[in-house]
C-alpha cells in the first residue's frame, strides 16, 4: 500500500498546503480520501489522471473536503478519446445521496456520467460498518464532527491497514477503528492552545494513536497556526511512536 498526501491543508488558501485529499494505492486500485479544491492538479503532479482514480471516499461534506467533486465529474465530459471507461465508486456516510442530488439540482447533466460509470456506496453514519470490495476491505465508524462524518479503515489483501480520520473531535470510535493499524492518518487541525470543538490538536491525535496502538501516525489538515507551532513537540506529550507531519506530495509506503 502506498499513501500520497495530495493536500495537507484546510479551507485556507495556501501555496504550500492544498485542501484535504489523500491518495491510497492498494494492489491496482487507486483510492482518494476527500477531494478538496486543488486535488486534480496535485494528482497530476503524481502522474495520476482523474481516470486512474477508482474510488473516492468522503469523510464529510465540508467544501474543503468535497469541492473538487464537481470539476472532477465535469472534466470527464471533455470530448476527447480519454473519457472515463471504468467505474468510479463514491463512498460516503449517510446523507450523501441528498448531498449529491443537491449538486445535480445545480449542475444537472454537466456532472452526470453515462449509466453504470458511477456507483455510490453509502456507509452507516450511526454505527460501525463494513464492505468487502474487490481489492480491499473497508470498515467505517461515525466520528464527532458533522452528522454524516465517518472515518475509514482500509485493509489490503496482505493484511496491512490504513486509517483515515477525516475531521473529528476526540473519538472512542476512531480509537476502536484504528486498533493496531499500520498507519493512522489523523487530522490535527490546530495547536493545543487553539483547540476548538469538532477538531483535534497534536496531543489529542497523539493520545488516540497511543490508545489504539497504531504503528505509525501521520498528522495532517493543518491550519496556518500549526505552521507557527512546534506540533511535533505537542504530539510527543502523548505519543512516542513513529510520527510524520504531512506535506503535500509526500509518499509513505505501508507494509
Ligand atoms: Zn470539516
Ligand atoms: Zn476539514
Amino acid at each position: 500500500m502506498i499513501v500520497t498526501v495530495l493536500g495537507s491543508g484546510t479551507c485556507v488558501p495556501s501555496i504550500r498546503r492544498s485542501s484535504c485529499s489523500i491518495m491510497l494505492e492498494v494492489n491496482k486500485a487507486r483510492l482518494l480520501f476527500d477531494s478538496g479544491p486543488g486535488t486534480m492538479r496535485r494528482l497530476l503532479r503524481t502522474n495520476t489522471t482523474i481516470f486512474d482514480v477508482d474510488y473516492i471516499f468522503y469523510s464529510h461534506f465540508h467544501p474543503d473536503h468535497t469541492a473538487e467533486l464537481v470539476p472532477f465529474l465535469f472534466a470527464t465530459k471533455y470530448p476527447d478519446m480519454n473519457q472515463r471507461q471504468t467505474v468510479l465508486t463514491i463512498v460516503a456516510g449517510g446523507g450523501f445521496e441528498d448531498f449529491f442530488a443537491g449538486l445535480k439540482t445545480v449542475y444537472g447533466k454537466w456532472i452526470e456520467l453515462d449509466p453504470g460509470l458511477v456507483e455510490i456506496i453509502v456507509m452507516s453514519n450511526q454505527s460501525a460498518d463494513l464492505r468487502r470490495l474487490k481489492d480491499f476491505t473497508v470498515r467505517s465508524a461515525p466520528v464527532d464532527h458533522n452528522p454524516e462524518s465517518i472515518a475509514y479503515r482500509i485493509t489490503g489483501s496482505g493484511g496491512h491497514s490504513v486509517v483515515y480520520s477525516g475531521d473529528t473531535d476526540t473519538s472512542e470510535n476512531l480509537i476502536a477503528l484504528s486498533k493496531d493499524a499500520d498507519l493512522l492518518i489523523c487530522e490535527s487541525a490546530l495547536p493545543d492552545d487553539y483547540r476548538i470543538k469538532g477538531h483535534l490538536t497534536p496531543s489529542l491525535a497523539g493520545d488516540i494513536a497511543t490508545r489504539a496502538g497504531v504503528r505509525k501516525l501521520v498528522l495532517t489538515h493543518f491550519y496556518p497556526e500549526c505552521d507557527q507551532t512546534d506540533i511535533e513537540l505537542e504530539c510527543r506529550k502523548t505519543y512516542d511512536g513513529p510520527l510524520v507531519l504531512a506535506e503535500d506530495l509526500m509518499r509513505i509506503e505501508v507494509g
